[in-house]
């Protein structure tokens, strides 16, 4: 076992007293240059970096140091690509008709915990049941331990489509799910579905623009969206501030996606030069989850594990993601770092790390990825995704340097949230 030690003090997170630290930091990863620092001072002022200092500067009398001169230290992690709320089983498929909100809260509060002592800050998260607007608000003031959540509350499909959550059901127990379930048959009930989320107050729109491995369908890859409901969801949703995520494994719905001005694209599996072209033109983002295709293609082999249905999606979509990431890498497609914990286990997500380098994409570029890129993508870009003057203290450390180990990023053993530090 690991030792973690929790230290929860929660008035800090409020502001209330603001707390001086010193970290001692034998290499300091620069997230902006992408290159590493020898002996660095950080001082920490409450929830915020004040500055940092080039050697070992000691603190003044009553202000603690902490000692990370034998380990690399890094800004915060983001992930944007998780699921909070669950996690893969065979029994998953039954939750939704056993589970009340309750249990839900507390399984999503343990992931949480999971994902922020893997060295992940900050996450995106890319649709549940709306337990997770509860939780990043829980988060947020400080009740439980997790990262900070950006979520997209329930996410937004069409009839039969990979979000419909009564796919699958028997007939006398599919209702007629509309806008406020989260699906959407028209430009009219996109709108509506938009400000149904801005009303639960979402951070970002995620609609399921194709088919998907995991849904009770028969296709994987379909086109689920018309361009003019997309166009409906990302006009509402720039009213609103919002903006648009979108989960794609064909091409043809992927395409329509990145026309109508989404800014993300989940998986993008089956990927043409089309579309990464688009992608290249618009800037919108590939965020490649190749943790969920490994997990569910190895999964995809254990009888049981999925329903039939699932088996064949998860074979012929599941391998394909790293490939696809690797393509759209090499061919210039903006890329940032995400894994779709949920499908795979929360926790995990530094693996994302190993997969990325495995196919090209350099160690320096990976972390960039899931630091300065993620914090741009999410325009937190002046107080997310660097260790520096004014930005949150989001600091995790590992025992190498993960420009010469990317593995190491698999066992984080600093973590410190807005000043606070929850595993030393
Ligand atoms: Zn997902």
């Amino acid at each position: 076992m690991k030792k973690i030690t929790f230290i929860l003090t929660f008035l800090l997170s409020f502001g209330l007293f603001a707390q001086t630290t010193f970290i001692h930091c034998g290499k300091l990863f620069d997230s902006k240059t992408g290159k590493i620092k020898n002996e660095q001072t950080i001082i920490v002022n409450g929830d915020k970096i004040e500055t940092v200092k080039k050697g070992y500067i000691s603190p003044p009398d009553g202000v603690k140091a902490i000692d990370l001169k034998n380990k690399t230290v890094y800004p915060g992690f983001i992930d944007m690509h998780v699921h909070i709320e669950g996690e893969s089983n065979p029994s998953k498929y039954l939750d939704r008709y056993q589970l009340n909100p309750a249990d839900v809260a507390y399984d999503a509060a343990l992931y949480a915990k999971r994902t922020l002592m893997a060295g992940f800050t900050t996450v995106r998260d890319m649709g549940g049941s709306g337990v997770n607007l509860a939780l990043r608000d829980a988060i947020k003031a400080g009740k439980t331990a997790g990262p900070r959540i950006f979520t997209a509350g329930k996410s937004l499909a069409s009839t039969g489509g990979h979000g419909d959550p009564t796919n699958g059901n028997k007939e006398s127990l599919q209702g007629d799910p509309g806008p406020k379930d989260g699906v959407v048959n028209s430009p009219e009930d996109a709108r509506k579905a938009v400000r149904q989320r801005y009303k639960n107050g979402a951070d970002w729109i995620k609609i399921t623009a194709t088919g998907g491995v995991l849904s009770v369908a028969k296709s994987g890859e379909n086109p689920q969206f018309t361009s003019e409901e997309i166009a409906a969801i990302t006009s509402t949703a720039k009213d609103y501030g919002m903006q648009v995520a979108a989960h794609a494994h064909g091409d043809e719905g992927m395409y329509r996606a990145v026309l109508n001005g989404v800014k993300t694209i989940e998986h993008g599996t089956l990927i043409s030069e089309r579309t990464m072209k688009l992608m290249i033109e618009k800037n919108a983002f590939l965020v490649a989850t190749i943790s969920a295709g490994k997990f569910v293609a190895e999964k995809a082999k254990i009888p049981g594990f999925y329903p039939p249905i699932i088996v064949p999606k998860a074979i012929k979509i599941g391998a394909q993601i790293q490939q696809t990431f690797a393509n759209a890498y090499k061919m210039g497609v903006p890329i940032a770092f995400g894994t779709d914990s949920g499908v795979s286990l929360h926790g995990d997500n530094g693996r994302e790390f190993g997969y990325m380098v495995e196919v090209g994409m350099p160690e320096s570029e990976a972390i960039q990825s899931a630091t300065i890129v993620n914090a741009m993508v999410l325009e937190r870009e002046n107080e997310l995704g660097q260790i520096a003057p004014g930005f949150f203290a989001d600091i995790v450390a590992s025992e190498d340097n993960a420009l010469d180990n990317i593995r190491t990023l698999e066992n984080i053993t600093f973590v410190m949230k807005n000043g606070v530090v929850f595993k030393q």
